[in-house]
This record gives C-alpha cells, sequence and structure tokens, in this order.
C-alpha cells in the first residue's frame, strides 16, 4: 500500500501535470491568438471576434457538465481523457487547415468552406474539453485517500502544471503565429494540435503503469456498472453539431449562449434543492457554493478581458517596441501564467506567514481580495488612458502591472475555489458542484466577450454603450471593469461573515 504519511506525492500525479499541461499549453496557446486571428487573419470586426471568442470559451466551460456524466455512468475518467483529447487534437487540426484557407484580403472574404473549418474546429475542441477538464481535475482527487492531507497540495501542484501549459503555450503560439504576418497564425494552431497528440500519447504511455490508488487499485477505469462503453460514442457527432448550431445562432443571429448558461445553473440549482434527503445543513453549504460561484462570475468576466479586449489594447494601444523588438501583443497573456507560476510559493508564504499569527483570511475574504486586486488592475490601467488620443501607445509598464495584480488575485481566488467546492459538497453531488463551480466560468466568459464587444474606436466613429450609457473612449471601457469587479469585491467584504456561519465550521 502507498505510503499516505509522507508528504511525497504518487507518480501518477506527476504523469496528470504533464497531460494537463500539454492541454493547457494547446487551449490557452490558442486562445491567446484566436480574437487576432478572427481580425487579422479572417478580416471579422472586434465586435464579432469578441462575441464569438465568448461563445465559444462559453460553451468549453458548458460541456464538462456533460462530459463529467458520461465519465462517471459510461467511460470513466481515462477513456473520456483519451476520447476528448483526441477530439481536440482534431480540432486544431482543422483550425490549421481553416488558416490554409483564408482570404488574401478583407474584400475577398471569407469562403464557405474556410468559415465551415473555423466553426468545425472550435466545435471540436468543446465537444473535446467537455470529456478532458473534469476529467482530468477528477483524476487527481482519485489518487489519494479520503482524508489524505497530501489533497489540497496536490491540487496546488496540479495548478502550477495548468500555468505552466499556459505560458509555454502562450509563448509558443505567439512567437510563431503572431508573427505580424496572418499566413503564420496557422503554425500556431498546428503547434496546439502537436500538443494535444502529446497529451494523449503520455496518458497512452503511463496510465497503467501510474495511475493507481493509494491501495494500489487502478483508477479511473470504465466504471463496474456502466450499460455499455460503446453506447455514447453516438452522442460524440449529436453534441458536435448541436454546439456548432448553438455557436453559429449566438454569433450571426441572437445571443443564447448566455441566457442558456443561466438557466442550466437555475435547474441544476432546482433540482438540488428539490432532493429531500438532503439536510438543513448541507442545504446551507450549497447554497454557499451557490453564492460563491455567483461571485466568481464578476472575477472571469473582467479577468477574461484578457485573450479579448486587453489584447486588442495591447495591439493597438500599448508601445512593444523593446531594445528594437517588437513583442507581439499576444505575448502579453502570458504573464499571467509567468506570474502564477512564480507567486504561487510567495502567496503561500504569506498565508503561511499570516496563519501563524492567526491572522490568515478565511475563504470568503480570500476571494474578496482577489476581486478587489482585480479591480486594482483595472485602476492601474486608466491611468494613462484617461486623455488619450487614438495612434498615441502607452508604455507596457501598465499591462505588466494589470496581469501582475491580476495574477496575484487569482492565486488568491482560483486554487482557493476549487478546495472550497469539494469540502462544501455533500459526498453525492460533488461532481456535480465541480460542475456549477465551472459554469461560472461559463457564464463569466460569455459575457467576457459581450463586454469585450463594447470596446470603442473613437477613430472609426465606434461608440458602443452599456446599459444605456455611450462608451466613447477607452477610460469609459475600462470604467465598467472597475464597476463590475469592485462592487462584487465589496458586497462579497460585507456579507463574507453572515456567509461563513453557513459553512457550518469550513473555512
Ligand atoms: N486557469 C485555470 C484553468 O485553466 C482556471 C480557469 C477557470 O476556472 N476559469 O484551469
Amino acid at each position: 500500500m502507498a505510503d499516505t504519511t509522507s508528504s511525497r506525492h504518487p507518480n501518477g500525479l506527476y504523469l496528470m501535470f504533464a497531460i494537463e499541461m500539454w492541454e493547457r499549453f494547446s487551449y490557452y496557446g490558442m486562445r491567446a491568438i484566436l480574437v487576432l486571428y478572427l481580425t487579422k487573419a479572417l478580416f471579422f470586426d472586434k465586435a464579432l471576434a469578441s462575441n464569438l471568442y465568448g461563445g465559444y470559451v462559453g460553451l468549453v466551460y458548458m460541456t464538462p457538465l456533460i462530459g463529467g456524466f458520461i465519465a462517471d455512468r459510461y467511460w470513466g475518467n481515462r477513456r473520456s481523457i483519451l476520447v476528448g483529447g483526441l477530439v481536440m487534437a482534431l480540432g486544431q487540426f482543422v483550425l490549421f487547415c481553416s488558416a490554409l484557407l483564408r482570404p488574401e484580403t478583407a474584400a475577398e472574404g471569407i469562403t464557405p468552406i474556410a468559415g465551415f473549418m473555423l466553426f468545425l474546429g472550435l466545435g471540436l475542441m468543446i465537444v473535446g474539453n467537455g470529456f478532458f477538464k473534469p476529467n482530468i481535475a477528477a483524476m487527481v482527487g482519485t489518487l489519494y485517500g479520503p482524508n489524505d492531507r497530501r489533497r489540497d497540495s496536490a491540487y496546488t501542484i496540479f495548478y502550477m502544471g495548468i500555468n505552466l501549459g499556459s505560458f509555454l503555450g502562450n509563448l509558443i503560439t505567439s512567437l510563431v503565429g503572431d508573427t505580424g504576418n496572418p499566413d503564420d497564425f496557422k503554425w500556431a494552431f498546428l503547434a496546439c494540435s502537436i500538443a494535444m497528440i502529446l497529451a494523449t500519447l503520455t496518458l497512452w504511455w503511463g496510465q497503467n503503469k501510474y495511475l493507481l490508488s493509494w491501495e494500489n487499485q487502478p483508477v479511473g477505469i470504465t466504471p463496474k456498472d456502466s450499460p455499455g462503453v460503446s453506447k455514447i460514442y453516438i452522442w460524440l457527432p449529436v453534441l458536435l453539431l448541436l454546439s456548432l448550431g448553438i455557436m453559429y445562432i449566438d454569433a450571426f443571429v441572437t445571443n443564447i449562449i448566455f441566457p442558456f448558461l443561466v438557466l442550466s445553473a437555475v435547474v441544476i440549482a432546482y433540482l438540488v434543492f428539490a432532493d429531500k434527503s438532503l439536510s438543513r445543513i448541507d442545504r446551507e453549504k450549497i447554497a454557499v457554493i451557490f453564492i460563491v460561484s455567483f461571485f466568481v462570475i464578476f472575477f472571469w468576466a473582467t479577468f477574461e478581458q484578457a485573450p479579448a479586449s486587453l489584447t486588442f489594447f495591447a495591439d493597438e494601444q500599448t508601445d512593444r517596441e523593446v531594445w528594437g523588438y517588437t513583442v507581439p501583443p499576444s505575448l502579453f497573456q502570458n504573464l499571467n501564467g509567468f506570474f502564477i507560476v512564480t507567486c504561487a510559493p510567495l502567496m503561500a508564504f504569506v498565508w503561511g506567514f499570516l496563519g501563524k499569527r492567526n491572522a490568515e483570511p478565511s475563504s470568503l475574504y480570500k476571494m474578496a481580495i482577489g476581486l478587489f486586486l482585480l479591480t486594482l488592475g483595472y485602476v492601474v490601467i486608466e491611468l494613462p488612458v484617461k486623455n488619450l488620443v487614438p495612434g498615441i501607445k502607452v508604455s507596457m509598464f501598465y499591462l505588466v502591472a494589470l496581469y501582475f495584480l491580476h495574477s496575484i488575485g487569482e492565486l488568491c481566488l482560483s486554487p482557493i475555489g476549487l478546495s472550497l467546492v469539494n469540502k462544501l459538497s455533500p459526498a453525492k453531488y460533488v461532481s456535480l458542484m465541480m460542475a456549477v463551480w465551472y459554469l461560472a466560468p461559463a457564464i463569466a466568459n460569455k459575457a467576457a466577450g459581450m463586454i469585450s464587444a463594447l470596446y470603442p474606436e473613437p477613430e472609426k466613429g465606434i461608440v458602443t454603450s452599456f446599459l444605456g450609457i455611450p462608451i466613447h473612449n477607452l477610460y469609459e471601457f475600462f470604467l465598467i471593469n472597475v464597476g463590475i469587479s469592485g462592487v462584487a469585491s465589496l458586497v462579497l467584504f460585507l456579507i463574507a461573515g453572515r456567509l461563513s456561519k453557513l459553512m457550518h465550521g469550513i473555512k
């Protein structure tokens, strides 16, 4: 039997680390250049590119609900990750093909076949991620015993894998794809496809050797009472067609993803609270998960401006020259992964230092601090844009400072949220509550796209409006983000004390 008293982690964790690193390489690498690809290589306008980005990422975080369910009932985690990984590799390859067929000029317009390839590629990514993401996160937990104290640090190590992958992916795709020549975007998609193949090969190679529980039993295999593994394959094309249809309607006809995601959250809440077998204490803890997830929406909606409006800002309004080298605009997003990996030990030290003095804030206060840091990041970017004239560029220091504050904010909120959800969920709802936690970024990312679509372009006479208030310039645009994250932070600070009573001793 494995030694659970030492602080050494099982090899399976490092296998998961490597697989997730390659997958996040692919996911974040592609996302970093997506809006630039849409606007510069396919000549979409910013609003359409932002909406398509938001719809895509919204659905990416929605399908884990389905992928988690299919794994629990039919396939098990390993098969789901393998299938999801291959579908994602194919998706990136189809995007590579769409880039091969791109129009030379805006006047030429995107051909129907290239447009179809773009949607098909994104659809495959959505479906594949639904199987990959929830199952890899779940696999980490299965390597440990019920009261194993290494679990929290295992998730922290895993989170580093996520960010190392995001850092490397972003770096490579920016360098090979975002070169200033729109023909080069294709190399980014190809690199991401190769990364996904590496992710699946790594799992295939190591699964039998390393995916063992604390009792040395294989984990993540097909559930014993599965009604048949093959049955559900038919749902893959159905899910793909659904994603394509929803994404298309959302981008070109009317905004349906946002209400659809909100409705899903309401239906899940209804189903869970209708369960009569839950005690009052369980209900109160679940209520906290829903309330916290609600606040997390405001975090990700403003945080995820990174690959959208903040990339437009990096591209057009930031002085990107360093010692004769022009930094590609997409590379700024890379600062997030960099700061997460380098600052995580610092944060652990700060919490440990405060903990020893009995002054460590509870999870809810940490989350409110995370939201506050996000606000602060946007306050920093407001400084130079106050009276900014189009064409004048600001120092890249401001974006670096914004990403630093946002990354520290993420460290206060994201890994902590994962373990909080775990601790608050009654055993039978752990997976569902995890899916609720991922529904928050789903809703938020769609909202992020909607916010980014408000990006004003005064030089082109493009004035947008938010809740009826016109947005004439970048100062007013970033003020929306200051307001959303600032108000959410303030309210969470105010109600954290009351909410903690509903958590019944869990911090
Ligand atoms: N950056 C983390 C990841 O990719 C968290 C994302 C999220 O929950 N929105 O897994």
